[in-house]
């Protein structure tokens, strides 16, 4: 018989419940006497329940109220809007409660705030009572002691017959629990070291059947993705670096050099090049679409908006004409003429690089003899586009590139099949950007900086938010800001206007003039938000701060310091809520790409901070990508070995875990358990 508690939590099969794990334990060895709690404690005791009352002191609030004692004293205690308790609680009952000690307002006495309880049946010998004592997440109607029965049956009935479907060579060399062992003490925990134990073991399969499955991808590449064998040393490419005004960084150099290694491989490269905001992924992106054009090849490169598409068409055309290579940009929306025209130029002509959106990706058209596809600002971008565009072609090489700094611990899960590389240094010159964080009533005092600013010839950014949900209301906020400044404020200078629902042609505009200094304060929606490059753009002031997201401030931020001048960015919040308060004080202790991304990772965790779903994460049942790091680095090291030392899994002891490749973990213990 399937107790219903289970199925009321969703836990259908032996397996969903074996793998309900406890939320937390409760020490309930040593609990506390009525008589030694103290206001403003949260307290777990043990008591008897002397009278229960039911009252209704307002229309829709039901009170609920127990005179509970131990041996030393008694105490009231308070459930708020319970009514069904009414058919719980009855005198004579043992419970354990957890609450908040507090002050009642009229009487003055001590009262205690239940938070939660659970009835004890046998109240001298009970599994609510243990050092660990599992407390399970819950559902209406359901209690913590039915549950704990429950899950105590199947560990005795159903758990035994469970195989340990990782090699033994494995778990001896990690010394790793079996997973029998680690089952049973997750839920019934014997010392807190083998609770520790059990969940480092359960941890590491969460992360070990995801790192064989992207090994044995990685490694199916390999053998199944041949990619066009290129050049890198050639006179292009090092025209282009001769020509430069400056010199490479030692880390743009480091990454072009992987670059170099992977194309003339004969394999299709798969590189992520992660690099800051600033870090010159540019040239990088160029010389690795050089190193196709050379040797014969054509070349793309996706932006993530048009505006960044021109900008790189702008920027690439002027440094590639001249070496007798074409650019060409392809739109979402362009003229049927001209979209035709330059669809025919790509067919009849050759060597030349195609500068797109990523809406490039679902555009049916096929760019011949392609050997290199970039794509920028990748993480705006998701795993399943990715996949869209591996199929697209002739497995050309792709780079992808992030100036999000990823977390590794969520790189090497999310996208654990890229090869990468990182651009880890910035080019010289730059004065650190000065971030600072004012109420929304001193805006005044800003605006009279910025004059002064403007005054030295620099330009400004003005950011307001536009979220999805208040788009309307957002984008008519921005409008009557920029309405507002240019006639009071700032009356008499230029100030321009750009978001994201302005015909792309007027957005362009816009932004050359920005370009040519033509435009002294530019009032914007997110649309600058990525890639944008003024270098005498040296004041970022970002309205309601506490609404973007940690990653977007960043990128927002980064769109100043990028000249010779010193830059400010100005947060102008006010920030109700925690999460918000703590993405402001992020931004002020670090300017740092990375710590920023592991920050970010921390407030919003991972499937938020790449998109959701769409980031392809799965959802870990315990694993923390943040604080079990070591344990993903040691899984991810031994399924890359054991892939290669055996890709198809022939040997005897790899069959089970063959099977859950194929299959899943989840499926195959449920199989087992059944
Ligand atoms: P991002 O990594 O954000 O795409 P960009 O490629 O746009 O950065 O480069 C930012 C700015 O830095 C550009 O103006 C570019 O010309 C300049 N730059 C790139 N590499 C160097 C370098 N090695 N030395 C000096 N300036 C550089
Ligand atoms: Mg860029």
């Amino acid at each position: 018989m399937w107790d219903s508690c289970l199925t009321k939590l969703g836990l259908h099969t032996p397996a969903d419940a074996l793998y309900f794990f406890p939320r937390i334990y409760e020490d309930r060895r040593h609990l506390p006497k009525i008589s030694a709690i103290a206001f403003g404690q949260t307290v777990i005791i043990k008591v008897m329940i002397q009278t229960v009352t039911h009252e209704n002191p307002k229309p829709k609030i039901t009170l609920t109220k127990c005179i509970l004692s131990d041996e030393t004293s008694s105490v009231i205690g308070i459930w708020f809007n319970q009514p069904y308790l009414k058919k719980i609680l009855r005198p004579g009952m043992h419970l354990i409660v957890k609450g908040k000690v507090e002050v009642n307002q009229y009487s003055r006495e001590k009262q205690l705030s239940v938070i939660e309880f659970e009835v004890l049946n046998n109240p001298k010998e009970d599994a609510a009572l243990k050092p660990f004592t599992p407390i399970y997440s819950l559902t209406a109607g359901v209690y913590q002691s039915q549950l704990r029965s429950s899950i105590k049956k199947l560990l005795t009935e159903k758990l035994p017959t469970l195989a340990d479907p990782l090699p033994q060579a494995i778990i001896n060399a990690l010394q790793l629990l079996p997973l029998k062992a680690a089952i049973q003490n997750m839920h019934l925990p014997s010392s807190e070291d083998l609770l520790k134990k059990a969940r480092t073991r359960l941890v590491f399969d969460e992360f070990f059947y995801l790192q064989l499955a992207l090994a044995k991808r990685m490694n199916t590449h390999e053998i199944t993705y041949p990619g066009p064998v290129l050049v890198p040393q050639g006179k292009l490419a090092e025209q282009y670096v001769a020509q430069l005004p400056y010199t490479l960084t030692g880390a743009q150099k480091r990454v072009i050099q992987d670059i170099a290694g992977d194309v003339k491989s004969g394999i299709a490269m798969n590189r992520l090049i992660q690099g800051d905001v600033g870090s010159g992924k540019t040239d990088v992106a160029a010389m690795a679409a050089l190193f196709a054009i050379q040797s014969g090849y054509n070349a793309t490169l996706m932006a993530p908006t048009e505006i960044l598409a021109e900008q790189h068409y702008i920027k690439l055309s002027a440094k590639f004409n001249p070496m007798g290579v074409q650019v060409y940009l392809l739109k979402g929306k362009m003229k049927k003429k001209e979209r035709e025209s330059t669809l025919q130029n790509l067919n009849s002509q050759q060597h030349y690089l195609v500068v797109g959106t990523h809406a490039l990706i679902e555009d049916p058209i096929i760019i011949p003899n392609l050997g290199m596809t970039i794509i920028d600002e990748q993480h705006r971008f998701g795993v399943i586009q990715r996949l869209t565009l591996k199929k697209k072609g002739n497995s050309p090489h792709c780079l992808f590139l992030t100036a999000t700094p990823i977390p590794r611990s969520l790189m090497l899960t999310a996208y654990g099949d890229l090869e990468k590389s990182l651009i880890d240094q910035m080019p010289p010159g730059r004065t650190p950007i000065k971030t600072v964080y004012l109420r929304e009533s001193k805006i005044s005092e800003i605006y009279y900086f910025c004059a002064t600013h403007i005054a030295q010839g620099r330009q400004v950014y003005i950011v307001y938010p536009l979220v999805e949900e208040s788009e309307k209301l957002d984008l008519q906020a921005a409008i009557n800001a920029y309405e507002d400044l240019k006639s009071t404020v700032f009356n008499g200078y230029s100030v321009g206007l750009i978001h994201g629902k302005m015909p792309p042609a007027q957005k362009q505009d816009v932004m050359a003039q920005f370009k040519r200094g033509e435009i002294q304060i530019l009032v914007a929606t997110t649309v600058i938000e990525v890639g944008i490059d003024v270098p005498n753009a040296s004041l970022m002031i970002i309205h309601h701060a506490e609404r973007f997201g940690l990653s977007q401030l960043h990128q927002l931020r980064g769109r100043v310091g990028r000249g010779q001048f010193q830059s400010y960015c100005f947060l102008i919040a006010d920030p109700k809520s925690d999460t918000s308060k703590e993405r402001i004080k992020a931004m002020l202790d670090t300017s740092d790409g990375f710590k920023i991304a592991e920050y970010d990772l921390k407030i919003r965790g991972p499937g938020d901070m790449l998109g959701t779903r769409q980031a392809g994460i799965p959802e870990f049942k315990l694993a923390n990508l943040i604080t079990d790091q070591e344990i993903l680095l040691t899984a991810r090291k031994v399924a890359f070995t054991i892939i290669k030392q055996d890709p198809e899994l022939n040997l005897p002891d790899y069959q089970a875990i063959k099977k859950i490749l194929t299959q899943s973990h989840g499926q195959f213990i449920q199989d087992q358990l059944n």
